[in-house]
């Protein structure tokens, strides 16, 4: 049994942090794999160096030093200590050296390889924590192991078949002679050896990497919150936690809203059938959520009900779109030149109307301006929309289901600007204007979650 084991930045945020973590990694049975992100804040910093390098620079080293070095010192004895640090060393004269290169800042990559330093740093501590508690642990960096990344700055997808054939050389036999790999979560490395980061949040992502290269058994995300829930708790004071989904659903809440894992952490273990596990490493007695390829049908209607705000729709009019496919095609590929995500495409007889995000509105219209006037007659955004998630096991096929949440969203003066139904079996997604989002959640999860929970219990 191979397990493979993320932590969040909380979760190795401060010693005692590391301490719980530690443990829980102890009480793993089976060969254990640790992925981790950087200590809580490391990485916002690091991002706030990059913009004014000139004057953050020795701050950054320092507090960087300190916070890292405190921790190390408290939970080690000296000869530990002096062990640790003959790693420490040539990792922070590294990281010392890169904000001092001039010649590297110019490197479109140079942010991926700044924001990337915090992981290196927490990959120790928790590695020698291991150590002191008598586990064989290794720490890697993505760079050991040979985790393959492609794509723009700030935005890298892994390539899953070199990782495999690299960690299968790099990393197997440290687990097959009882070694317990700590590896960095977040990045990857290019063709040309620059580390390139997966996107904010990343490490979640770059476990499911990691645990699809090694074929785990079981891919364990461990953060702050109990699991997917039915709403956002902060939202929604009922919400419950959801025991089981779905690979489908839990990629379509990530995608749609529910901040609980990076967007494109399924994928890779969807592709190997590995079940994935969110957990709370405050609370390691908690089941927390089994997202896998089958789940127990719950004959619940609405299981959850995600949103992501701060959108744009922008529509794009042009008489002749339903008799010519081409200038679909055409819009489409002007604006995926950007490469900014697009949240959903609807088509009309002589509209398309696309959802991005707010601050992607300026660099897609100016895109659009470059195609030919013949095409494209008018061009209208409409900003500060929310797209809403709901996931449930028949909203597609029962007959009504869609009445019955639009009325629900009528009730309280939410206007439905777009619809997109039926892309995915399990979800039903729609656009409000940003300010409805709060009582529209309200209200689906008051009539879809909690009335279809308080008749299951009076049967
Ligand atoms: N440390 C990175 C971030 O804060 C990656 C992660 O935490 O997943 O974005
Ligand atoms: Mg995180």
């Amino acid at each position: 049994m191979l397990t493979v084991m993320k932590f969040g930045g909380t979760s190795v945020g401060s010693l005692e942090a590391i301490e719980r973590v530690s443990k829980i990694v102890a009480n793993t049975q089976g060969n254990k794999v640790v992925v981790t992100s950087a200590m809580s804040g490391i990485t916002n910093f690091l991002v706030a160096c990059c913009e004014d390098l000139e004057y953050m620079r020795k701050d950054t080293l320092e507090t960087f030093e300190s916070k890292h070095l405190e921790v190390a010192k408290a939970m080690l004895d000296e000869k530990q200590y002096a062990e640790f640090m003959k790693e420490f060393k040539p990792r922070f004269d590294n990281f010392k050296a890169l904000l001092y290169d001039e010649k590297a800042a110019k490197n479109p990559y140079y942010m991926d390889n700044v924001t990337s330093q915090g992981e290196r740093f927490s990959s120790l501590l928790l590695c020698h924590k291991l150590r002191s508690m008598g586990y064989k642990s290794i720490a890697l960096t993505s760079e050991d192991c040979g985790i393959i990344a492609e794509g723009k700055p700030l935005n890298g997808n892994a390539n899953l078949r070199m990782t495999e054939t690299n960690m299968g050389i790099n990393v197997m036999p440290y687990i097959n002679k009882g070694y317990i790999p700590i590896i960095t979560g977040f990045y990857g490395v290019t063709e040309d050896d620059l580390p390139l980061t997966f996107g904010r949040g990343g490490s979640d992502y770059a476990a499911a990497v990691v645990a699809n290269a090694l074929n785990a058994d079981m891919l364990e995300i461990w953060t702050d919150v109990d699991g997917f829930m039915s709403a956002d708790p902060r939202v929604v004071p009922h919400a419950k936690k959801i025991d089981e989904m779905s690979y489908g659903e839990a990629a379509e809440l990530a995608y749609f809203g529910a901040k609980v894992l990076h967007p494109r952490t399924i994928e890779p273990v969807r592709k190997k059938h590995i079940p994935l596990k969110v957990r709370n490493s405050f609370k390691p007695e908690e089941k927390g959520t089994l997202i896998s390829r089958y789940r127990e049908y719950s004959n619940e209607l609405l299981r959850s009900a995600a949103a992501k705000t701060d959108l744009s729709i922008i529509t794009i009019s042009s008489p002749e779109i339903a008799y010519r496919p081409d200038i679909v095609a055409k819009i489409l590929a002007k604006i995926s030149e950007n490469d900014d995500s697009l949240y959903s495409i609807s088509t009309s007889l002589s509209t398309v109307a696309f959802l991005i995000h707010n601050n992607d509105v300026k660099s897609t219209l100016s895109k659009l301006y470059e195609m030919d006037n013949a095409d494209v007659e008018k061009i209208d955004v409409t900003s500060d929309v929310a797209l809403i998630c709901c996931v449930g096991d028949d909203l597609i096929s029962t007959s009504g289901v869609s009445g019955e949440i639009f009325s629900a969203v009528k009730e309280v003066d939410a206007n439905v600007m777009m619809i997109s139904e039926g892309a995915s079996a399990v979800a039903l997604n729609f656009v409000v204007r940003n300010c409805d989002v709060l009582p529209v959640i309200k209200i689906l999860h008051e009539r879809f979650v909690e009335e279809d929970e308080d008749y299951a219990e009076s049967e």
